[in-house]
């Protein structure tokens, strides 16, 4: 409980929910207490007084540091001549005017002295770490000003109440504190042209839960505080002219043109990642929890659209073999669509929309249709099987360029510009590359890159299921018709590869070493004895080559396959 203080000026704006379970009386009650200008005591000049220090100051109190040693750090953070460092023993008579007194001392009997005092003079103290010294408690604190949010375990597991913190953290994005301002600036304005209680709620919810909250999070607050306006004007003018029609029974303008046109949603093209939910983005999870409806590819994992709202619709457009298939043409049709009823439409793809993620075909569409967008990017395969692999795609010894290339081109042609591929001091990552190997491999060989330069094959990269084959150009189409890796798999190619040998950690069970060849790659770049390497290469090119002539006898195959493999 806090103490009685002669009208410190508390401020109740809590809504409580009771906990329907236990029905227990709460061991302290959340007060939101004004700090700014008024005195708050610390007692102590060390790391625990430095951390208290630095919160209550960002809540604009004058903070004074009573201690006979007093940090640098705290030197340097109270800084300003609105606080006050005292180097000197505690002595009660320093508690007068003080609004908060803090205890952050390591001597236990001066503490208890401190809480004494203050008790005695019915100031709020808190004895750090020592709950039953508490009369108030530090949160965990969300910090989006004006909307702050502190939670507390009254003690019994601050852990628990600091983890409960993160959770909130990602779900509450951090433009909220800007949507609260803008709100603040609109509120006189809202209630003089909105006359009921009811009509300003549902006038509120739609800002933020549309369109002005989705322009601030995506950071346009010149845009979001424009549409607030429009949104308010034109519901000013819909219950001007409702009053009118009520008196004049023919119909209005904005009468009819509100039942033709209802409001636009939005499409939110969202990157999904490589397939481990955790590395979706909070923003990803965010909008992919507000969705009314869902478009998803082939390659956004179960666990991942297991993370979408539960009452979304969820549609497959995924283009993969022996599934229907929803022509592009038709995606982006659904997409205009199912915005212009009013939905808020997440296209969920697989990686990053915007590398072979056909995003950027999608957006066209929705421009031209006048359909408002956002685009939040994802972990891109290439980023996730180079991590997951433990082959950095640049080292500062290896390679100081990274390349990401399509096996195939528009309309599934196979992208033969081998001639762009030959830097030795560059990593090429191929998407879609996996069922034309062998074509990759000699075409590469032929342009002119050594048959012993090191690739690996990285399938289902961040699941559980992750597989790495390593070998070289010469060697990875026979090792690769042993291993049989399924996709969705990429190839990374340069000297990089040879170093997921040492530095592979994850799913390591799943390693599909062929220890030879692994060898040659690793001595090819270690000693640079080459020599070994092409002699063996020779026998797996002539398979290579056999693997390229069953490709040519199998090209009947739809290529549409071979372009999301
Ligand atoms: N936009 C996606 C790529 C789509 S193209 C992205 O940014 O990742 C499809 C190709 O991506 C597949 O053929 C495969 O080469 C690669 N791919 C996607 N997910 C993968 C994964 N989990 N593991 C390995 N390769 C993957």
């Amino acid at each position: 409980m806090i103490p009685h203080n002669g009208g410190i000026p508390y401020i109740f704006s809590t809504f409580i929910i009771n906990n329907p379970i236990y029905g227990d009386t709460m061991n302290t009650f959340p007060l939101f207490f004004k700090l700014e200008g008024r005195k708050v005591l610390i007692v102590g000049g060390g790391e625990v007084a430095l951390r208290k220090a630095d919160l209550l100051s960002r809540a604009g109190a004058c903070i004074t540091i009573l201690a006979p040693d007093i940090s640098h750090e705290i030197r340097e953070l109270l800084s300003d001549n609105k606080h006050e460092l005292i180097e000197k023993n505690y002595h009660k008579s320093y508690m007068s005017g003080a609004r908060v007194i803090i205890a952050a001392t390591d001597d236990e009997a001066l503490n208890h002295e401190i809480y004494a005092d203050a008790t005695e003079l019915n100031i709020p103290v808190n004895v750090v770490d020592t709950p039953p010294l508490c009369d108030f408690i530090f949160p965990a604190i969300i910090d989006r000003n004006p909307i702050v949010i502190g939670i507390s375990s009254n003690g019994k597991a601050p852990v628990l109440a600091r983890l409960l913190r993160a959770r909130l953290e990602t779900l509450i994005p951090q433009g909220y504190g800007k949507l609260a301002k803008l709100a603040g600036d609109f509120r006189s304005e809202v209630k003089s042209k909105i006359p009921t209680l009811t009509g300003r709620r549902q006038f509120w919810e739609r800002a933020f839960e549309g369109q002005v909250s989705q322009l601030m999070f995506a950071g346009n607050e010149t845009e979001a505080a424009a549409q607030l306006q429009a949104d308010l004007d034109s519901t000013a003018a819909a219950i001007h002219d409702k009053a009118h029609a009520a008196e004049n029974t023919t119909p209005t303008l904005s009468d009819e043109s509100e039942k033709k046109s209802p409001p636009v949603g939005e499409v939110y093209i969202v990157g999904a990642g490589p397939g481990d939910p955790e590395l979706l983005t909070f923003k990803a999870l965010r909008l992919m929890q507000q969705a009314d409806i869902v478009y998803y590819d082939a390659l956004v994992s179960p666990q991942v659209l297991d993370l979408c709202r539960r009452d979304a619709d969820k549609v497959f457009v995924g283009k993969k073999r022996s599934n229907h298939t929803v022509a592009q043409l038709g995606i982006n049709e659904l997409l205009v669509n199912s915005a212009k009823e009013g939905r808020r439409v997440v296209r969920l793809k697989g990686g990053d929309p915007f590398i072979f993620g056909r995003g950027g075909e999608e957006i066209e569409s929705l421009r031209a249709h006048g359909v408002p967008y956002q685009v939040v990017p994802g972990i891109t395969a290439a980023n996730a099987a180079a991590s997951y692999a433990g082959i950095p795609l640049t080292h500062r010894d290896h390679s100081q360029s990274v390349r990401f290339v399509t096996g195939f081109l528009k309309a599934g042609t196979p992208n033969n510009n081998f001639k762009n591929f030959l830097n030795t001091d560059e990593t090429v990552v191929f998407y879609m590359g996996l069922h034309s190997l062998a074509r990759l491999t000699e075409g590469l060989v032929d342009a002119g890159r050594s048959a012993d330069t090191p690739i690996a094959i990285v399938s289902n990269a961040s699941m559980p299921n992750q597989q790495v084959l390593t070998g070289t150009l010469a060697s990875i189409v026979s090792q690769q018709e042993t291993a049989q890796l399924p996709t969705p798999a990429l190839l990374i190619m340069g000297d990089v590869v040879s170093l997921h040998h040492d530095l592979a950690w994850y799913n390591l069970q799943n390693q599909q070493h062929n220890q030879s060849s692994d060898d040659i790659a690793k001595n090819w770049l270690r000693e640079g004895s080459r020599g070994e390497a092409v002699k063996q290469s020779i026998d797996q090119q002539a398979h290579a080559l056999s693997m390229i002539a069953n490709l040519a006898t199998n090209s009947g195959d739809d290529l549409e396959h071979l372009i999301i493999d």
